[in-house]
């Protein structure tokens, strides 16, 4: 089914069906490439939150009760629904979250692959046998922590929610995930694989809501054993302070600042080429994306010269047009905080040397930016800009620069450029982050674990460490005699 404006009308999924909220409360789903509503969300009441925990506690006892090869069989034949389904998907993408066709088909193509990595984990979470005392068989077992409690943003619309889902349910767990309500159709179609591949119902919900109200309720219920959020700091913070008053481990997947150290040996123009490709993917709407650009004064001139001309080359567009390579930015919220953040460092002394503000069309487009000058107490040095700006800041001593890659708070991504093995080794060493790239800005793998240090948060997406936040450890020992 869909609106007048052909995009699917959006359904919360609980207990195996596809449903309205119970008052029949809306908000409105924009493109953002046009500023027009194209569909509305509907929004959870207390009674349908009760009815997915509930759907979620059968959902558990079946799921975690399936044989792992059935399990799996069913979590690979989601994954090829993703995969068949993934030019459809990435069409819905683009309309509610902006980013270009080309990437919104890859990322639904990477959460198949994703999926079908965790589905194999499933069938590898081993517990173990200790040697023991004679007549006495000490063992540990591996078991699924229940139901879980997940909320994901809008910046990866299948990809995000995904991580979650093919963790959680790879571990034999059961969810009931709030799916952001700026791309809720996307995460409807990814539901709607897990769905019609034969997932039994109540072991995956898929709701919307008031986001305050959703996670007050979810966290509090003594249903849920896991909190697992992705999202900002601040909104990282609140709900993982909520979980530990009752109790609960929570997955923290936070934002970051990443920084980039471009060293003196390094080849400026490949790093500027490599480092701005990562910036404006995805419109810099990525927790990973790099954020502050400490370039070795030596090189600063190229090095910028080269990005300069490669933020100029971006095609900003509607990405469903053909050659846009950068959407608009996904809500009216970030284009303000782009342009705060642009006038602030622009107040204190900054030069922009292309870009600097929205494009005078309608949609959230803001230009690709560069800016040099950029004094450290811009509010731009500190603060995640989420958004296609990129502050250039020489530097001479490389222990200098990793002082000031280190003085914020989080600690999520950096990346490092040098032609030494030494260097490398020191930025391995001493770079605050949970997540390095040297010598290029590779995003997220599924076979390698991602997250945070410091504010950016705790626990691992990604890798056979995925599963663990979803596992609890069980130490059993059994007197034969
Ligand atoms: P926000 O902090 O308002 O929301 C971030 C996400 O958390 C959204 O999906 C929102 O629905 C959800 N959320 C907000 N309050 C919540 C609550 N009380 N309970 C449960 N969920 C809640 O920010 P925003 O304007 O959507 O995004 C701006 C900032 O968020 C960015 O600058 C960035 O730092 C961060 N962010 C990070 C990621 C990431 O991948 N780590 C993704 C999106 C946004």
């Amino acid at each position: 089914m869909t609106t007048e404006h052909g995009h699917p009308a959006v359904r919360m999924y609980i207990a195996g069906e596809w449903c309205q909220g119970g008052t029949g409360r809306t908000a409105p789903v924009v493109d953002p490439a046009t500023e027009e509503v194209i569909g509305d969300v509907p929004l959870a009441t207390t009674a349908d939150l009760d009815r997915a925990l509930d759907a979620a506690v059968e959902g558990f006892r079946i799921w975690r009760g399936t044989p792992v090869t059935e399990r799996t069989r069913i979590l690979y034949r989601a994954a090829d629904l993703i995969a068949e389904r993934a030019p459809a998907i990435g069409r819905v993408m683009t309309r509610e979250q902006g980013k270009p066709l080309a990437e919104s088909v890859g990322e639904a193509c990477r959460t198949a692959e994703t999926l079908r990595w965790h589905a194999d984990d499933a069938r590898r979470a081993y517990g173990r046998i200790i040697p023991s005392e004679p007549g006495t068989v000490l063992t540990v077992r591996r078991e699924p922590i229940g139901p879980v409690a997940a909320f994901v943003p809008w910046n990866f619309p299948v990809g995000g929610p995904n991580r979650k889902i093919s963790s959680a349910l790879s571990a034999g767990c059961s969810l009931v995930i709030k799916a952001s309500e700026e791309t809720p159709a996307t995460a409807a179609e990814l539901v709607r694989c897990y769905a019609d591949a034969g997932l039994p119902p109540g072991v995956l919900n898929l709701v919307f809501g008031e986001p305050a109200e959703v996670s007050e309720h979810l966290i509090a219920s003594p249903v849920t054993r896991l909190v697992a959020f992705t999202g900002s700091v601040p909104v990282g913070k609140l709900l993982a302070a909520r979980a530990g008053e009752v109790m609960k481990p929570s997955l923290m997947e936070l934002g970051g600042h990443a920084p980039v150290i471009v060293c003196a040996d390094a080849d400026p123009v490949r790093a500027a080429r490599s480092a701005a490709r990562a910036k404006f993917a995805n419109a810099g709407q990525v927790c990973t994306s790099p954020s502050r650009f400490l370039v070795h004064e030596s090189l600063v001139e190229e090095f910028t010269d080269t990005f300069v001309r490669a933020a100029e080359a971006v095609v900003v567009g509607d990405g469903l047009e053909p050659g846009t390579t950068m959407g608009p930015l996904a809500n009216a919220r970030r284009l303000a905080a782009l342009e705060r953040l642009t006038a602030d460092a622009v107040a204190q002394g900054a030069k922009t040397l292309t870009g600097g503000e929205r494009l005078d069309r309608p949609g959230y487009f803001f230009a690709p930016t560069v800016l040099t000058d950029v004094p450290e107490h811009a509010e731009l040095m500190s603060e995640e800009p989420f958004g296609p700006i990129a502050p250039i800041v020489p530097f001479t001593d490389l222990d200098e620069a990793l002082a000031v890659a280190n003085a914020l708070p989080y600690g999520l991504a950096a990346y490092g450029f040098t032609g030494s093995a030494a260097t490398a080794e020191k930025l391995s060493a001493e770079l605050e982050a949970g997540i390095l790239s040297l010598n290029h800005c590779g995003g997220s793998v599924h076979e390698a674990p991602s997250g945070g240090v410091k504010d950016s948060g705790y626990g691992r997406e990604g890798g056979p460490e995925a599963l663990d936040a979803y596992l609890v450890t069980k130490r059993v020992s059994h007197l034969l005699a």
